[in-house]
């Protein structure tokens, strides 16, 4: 037991401490991390069910720490905001995810898109926009070929500042995805006023679409509603040829997941998308 200053009693918990340095050490190794090629972008494609071919993938970044080993996004993701780091790191990953589709493109005759993560804090930053005009410029990628994929935390963080720069980028024919769909308080009544242009709907949905009722009268309706308000429909997570049995059935856009395919390396995404060329 520890005194605060203030007469109060703080437990001391060993492991508690444990998790506080563990994030210190890995924010400053975070910077390192940028410089010395320890991250690293993995793919996952996206299926379009209509036209029965890939149409594109998701960035997803990686980090191999020398010691630690592999640390999930999820973990050091939210340490890069909490310090800010966010916003090089974001800029970071989008001009890697630009220039990686254009020259992919290039290289094999091909007219894939990119899908990158953006976080709200990344989002909300005032040189948002700007970074992402500089980096198309300086890619050469065309806007119809990069979609952001934010999530609805944004909404609930500023309405004003987000519908303003999700429009701007509409406007610019960048596209946008409202990414983790169902998991919050977003409810479909809201999508139609929402500038966006796809709605990926949570994993979580999926599992158990084959065998819950509830989950397949959700997923039917989440997609019948985007469809009919003019919204690409991407489902996440799927596993199962039932599933995308399924999916296809209700009139599902696209999908993503690790019955096509895992994130994989530049190296190894020729092979999956060549499957289906
Ligand atoms: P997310 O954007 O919802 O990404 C989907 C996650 O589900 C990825 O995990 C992906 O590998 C995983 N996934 C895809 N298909 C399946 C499947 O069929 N089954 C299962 N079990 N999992 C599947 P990952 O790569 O670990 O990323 C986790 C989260 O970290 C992402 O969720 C995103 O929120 C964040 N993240 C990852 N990369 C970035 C990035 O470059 N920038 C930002 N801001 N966030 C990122
Ligand atoms: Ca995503
Ligand atoms: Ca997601
Ligand atoms: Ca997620």
């Amino acid at each position: 037991v520890k005194m605060n200053g203030k007469n109060n009693f703080m437990i001391f918990d060993p492991s508690m401490n444990e998790a506080i340095q563990r994030k210190a050490s890995l924010q400053q190794d975070l910077k390192l991390a940028m410089k010395n090629e320890e991250l690293e972008l993995y793919y996952q494609p996206k299926f379009d069910l209509e036209l029965n071919r890939y149409d594109g993938m998701e960035a997803l970044i990686r980090w191999n720490h020398p010691v630690r080993g592999f640390i999930p996004p999820f973990e050091f993701i939210k340490i890069a905001e909490e310090s800010n780091l966010i916003v090089e790191l974001g800029n970071w990953i989008l001009e890697k995810s630009c220039r990686f589709i254009m020259e992919y493109n290039q290289v094999h005759h091909s007219d894939y898109c990119v899908s990158v993560n953006v976080s709200t804090i990344q989002l909300l930053n005032e040189d948002f926009e700007k970074s992402v005009l500089n980096i198309l410029e300086a890619t050469g990628l065309n806007p119809d070929y990069l979609e952001l994929e934010i999530t609805e935390t944004v909404f609930m963080h500023s309405m004003d500042i987000a519908y303003e720069k999700l429009n701007f980028f509409r406007e610019k024919h960048i596209n946008i995805a409202l990414d983790d769909f169902g998991t919050g308080y977003s409810s479909l009544t809201y999508l139609k006023s929402l500038p966006i242009t796809t709605v990926k709907l949570d994993k979580s949905f999926v599992d158990d679409i084959a065998y819950n009722d509830i989950s397949f009268e959700v997923v039917d309706n989440v997609i019948q509603i985007a469809r009919s308000i003019g919204l690409t429909i991407v489902v996440e997570g799927v596993e199962t040829k039932e599933q995308l049995q399924i999916l296809k059935s209700l009139r599902c856009h696209k999908i993503q997941g690790y019955y096509f395919s895992k994130p994989v390396s530049d190296l190894e995404l020729p092979l999956v998308l060549d499957q289906y060329e």
